[in-house]
């Protein structure tokens, strides 16, 4: 940008300061933002066109055009130039619009007398709030100069804040961020919670779009810059790994830190008049812009970098954000695009609730918010946008619903929720102690779910009588390394310990899929739940399987041990690993360990062709666990972790519990004790389903032991089977409304 137009830019972003700082209603804002832009760029036409909605632009502003069409044309999002400019969040500049791809022609707008036309888009922090053109009769082409100087001039007006307001016809032009929303995302953990917002990573208010003085703005982002390089350099020293790919990533972040071309270009933005911030977001704009497109996963992890660094800047040149040991507030309830599981563990257990943008309910955040029980929501889409620290909030896990400041009756009906669900507590603390036995006197065993030292006193409390599945992989996923062998033992003896004599069932590390462990090269393959994963990594990688095994032998300490590994898909598997584990067990009692009195090997039955293994996998094998999950996004063919398809099938198909009901007859004719470990255990209808199928044996999440043991106190099996078997031979695809019609007409 050479001098003369960085001096026309600055002295029209002065005048637009200016602007903004006069009093007046929004709309007389945009117009005189309108004149002036047209006046300084010696354009005929200057018009602001804002997003009503995630689809639709309306022209909310327009010197030059016809007046008339203010508020009226309205166009969608990739339609005609202005749509597509917002669209690809990137600028338009033709000198001949009426034949240029994608015009559409709109009468109402007299826009057919004016060919030049140059869009850029407004955006902030890479959201694009709308578009702003200008037009000519002459047919010319905008120098880049002049390209530049209009996007600078989007960037202050994506700092207005009145610009929420411009959301709709006839809508109350009040303040954004005071409204109540309702979002309406997928449950990741039931419950009910009522709190103020936390922001994981807060939005950041800028104040000053507009440079008074560029050498002033300049120092100011060049001491934030040494600063966030002082900051990264700390951040690096005490992350430091042995593990190459890991020190590689780290020296790109600290690479891009130190990058000249990236404060160059700051420097630029400063200097054709905006304010350090600005300059800061109008990069991080630029930067997400590419983020979206980039088709490569590795570079879209390094803009991922840059944009965690611009960020990082902000918050050094704002004052604004969270510093690590700000006090989580009271009845806070985290919200964030998403997060990852040592990031979680930071705030503690006084976090009330969870509400992600992204996220999955097979998530880290997910299995430490379950081991929590705190209500959590996923894809509450634009939540972060919208949300404000200390706002109410409130979460109905249930449902997957979150309101944001919601009125009195919403909040009033919210609380009589909670209150039911308190009664429902006492009411199944009160059969604690009780077994789960039917009316008809068959005995259900209940166990529970974990992964977490966290989930342990749970044992006590939910009632479990005992561990069914301890996932192992976490204390993996919450490293930046590979855990040691003696770490590994102490944890699993704590487990021992807390168990207090209730067996505890250890899978081997179930990683690969969504679980990924950073120091272990993932693999970049195409589907990953069906790749490298479980115990195809263990017998692939058996020092980590032998260490683990070890691990488990020397925890034990003579006490009895019990082993499952995931994701068996063949008896040959099964075999092997378990061949593994006695040649380390014979190894450990040579090198004068204590061996366990008793150890019992199972397989979790998660694909399946397990279910059609050789009789004598059965009559090797000491427990089987069905791992649900696995097994019915195998059974379907359907993601567990694509919210279309992962809701699609139901548990309670005649396909899905006849073939249940399969799988416990087999066991049954080989004495091989049978449970179910996935999700679906702690639903009490599926719970009571599965039981009448012929499984004995549960695990769930401890929350859910009360339930399903109330449920199960109360029915009667066989009466459940005749209902269930009357529902199958009617030709019912799944049988729960005759279930659910039967449970209610008691
Ligand atoms: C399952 O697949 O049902 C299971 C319990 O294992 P995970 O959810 O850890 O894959
Ligand atoms: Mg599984």
């Amino acid at each position: 940008m050479d001098e003369k137009s960085t001096k026309v830019s600055r002295t029209l972003l002065q005048k637009l300061r200016d602007t903004l700082g006069e009093s007046g209603e929004g709309q007389e804002r945009l117009d005189h933002i309108t004149q002036l832009v047209a006046q300084s760029m010696g354009s005929e036409v200057c018009s602001i066109y804002l997003r009503r909605d995630r689809q639709t632009l309306e022209l909310c502003a327009t010197q030059g055009l016809n007046p008339e069409a203010v508020h009226q044309t309205r166009m969608r999002v990739g339609e005609g130039l202005v749509g597509r400019v917002a669209k690809q969040a990137t600028p338009i500049n033709t000198q001949d619009a009426p034949h240029t791809k994608g015009f559409r022609y709109m009468p109402e707008t007299s826009e057919e007398l004016f060919p030049s036309f140059l869009g850029v888009p407004i955006q902030r922090l890479g959201e694009i709030l709308g578009v702003l053109v200008v037009q000519n009769k002459d047919q010319r082409i905008y120098t880049e100069d002049e390209a530049y100087a209009l996007e600078v001039v989007a960037m202050v007006i994506a700092e207005m804040k009145e610009l929420g307001a411009f959301t709709g016809e006839g809508e109350a032009m009040s303040a954004p961020h005071q409204r109540a929303h309702q979002f309406k995302g997928g449950s990741a953990q039931e419950g009910a919670a009522i709190g103020v917002v936390l922001l994981h990573d807060p939005k950041i208010i800028i104040t000053n779009p507009v440079a008074d003085d560029p050498e002033v703005e300049k120092k100011r982002l060049n001491a934030a810059i040494a600063q966030l390089r002082l900051n990264v350099d700390d951040l690096l020293n005490s992350s430091r790994s042995d593990n190459k790919e890991q020190q590689e990533v780290m020296e790109a972040y600290r690479m891009f830190a130190n990058s000249r071309g990236w404060v160059t270009r700051l420097e630029a933005s400063i200097e054709s008049g905006l304010s350090a911030e600005v300059a800061v977001e109008k990069e991080q704009s630029a930067t997400r812009a590419r983020m979206s497109r980039a088709p490569d996963p590795y570079l879209r992890e390094r803009l991922h970098d840059l944009n965690d660094l611009s960020n990082r800047l902000l918050r050094l040149l704002t004052g604004q954000g969270r510093a690590a040991d700000d006090k989580v507030p009271e009845n806070a309830i985290l919200v964030a695009s998403n997060i990852g599981p040592a990031e979680l563990l930071e705030y503690g257990k006084s976090i009330k609730g969870l509400v992600l943008e992204n996220g999955s309910v097979g998530s880290h955040a997910t299995i430490i918010a379950r081991a929590w029980a705190i209500p959590m929501v996923i894809h509450a889409e634009n939540i972060t946008r919208e949300a404000l620290n200390g706002d109410q909030i409130l979460v109905d896990g249930d449902q997957g619903i979150v309101h944001l400041r919601a009125d009195d009756t919403v909040v009033g009906a919210f609380k009589d929720k909670i209150a039911m669900l308190a009664k429902a507590q006492q009411k199944y603390a009160a059969i604690r102690e009780l077994p789960a036995v039917t009316l008809d006197a068959i005995h259900i065993g209940l166990q529970m779910n974990a992964g977490l030292m966290a989930d342990l006193p749970s044992l006590v409390s939910s009632g479990a009588e005992g561990v069914g599945l301890f996932r192992t992989e976490l204390q993996f996923l919450l490293r930046n390394s590979m855990p040691k062998r003696s770490d590994l033992a102490e944890l699993y003896a704590r487990v021992y310990n807390a168990a207090n004599g209730k067996p505890v069932n250890f899978r081997t590390l179930d990683i690969g899929s969504d679980k990924v462990l950073p120091y272990l090269q993932p693999e970049d393959e195409p589907n990953p739940a069906m790749g490298w994963r479980a115990i195809r990594v263990g017998l692939d990688k058996k020092g980590v399987m032998r260490m683990q095994l070890q691990a488990f032998i020397r925890a034990a300490n003579g006490r009895p041990l019990r082993v499952m590994f995931p994701f068996v898909a063949q008896f040959d598997e099964f075999r092997d690993a378990k061949a593994m584990l006695d040649g380390v067990l014979r190894n450990e009692e040579r090198l004068g360990h204590v061996v366990p009195v008793d150890v019992k090997v199972g397989a979790m039955l998660e694909t399946p062709s397990l279910a059609f293994a050789p009789d004598q996998f059965f009559e090797m094998c000491d427990f089987i666990s069905i791992g649900g999950n696995d097994l019915k996004q195998f059974f379907y063919a359907a993601d567990r972790e694509n919210e279309r398809v992962r809701r699609r099938y139901d548990t309670l198909n005649v396909s899905f519990l006849s073939f249940i009901e399969q799988i416990a007859a087999r066991c049954d004719l080989f004495e091989t004790p049978v449970s179910f470990c996935g999700e679906d255990a702690g639903r009490p209808i599926e719970a009571l389903c599965f039981v009448a199928m012929g499984l004995r044996n549960l695990s769930m999440r401890p929350a859910s032991i009360g339930p399903v043991k109330h449920m199960l106190r109360r029915t009667n099996l066989e009466e459940a089977r005749d209902v269930i078997n009357e529902a199958r031979a009617s030709g019912d695809q799944s049988v729960r409304s005759a279930v659910v019609k039967w449970l209610n007409g008691r």
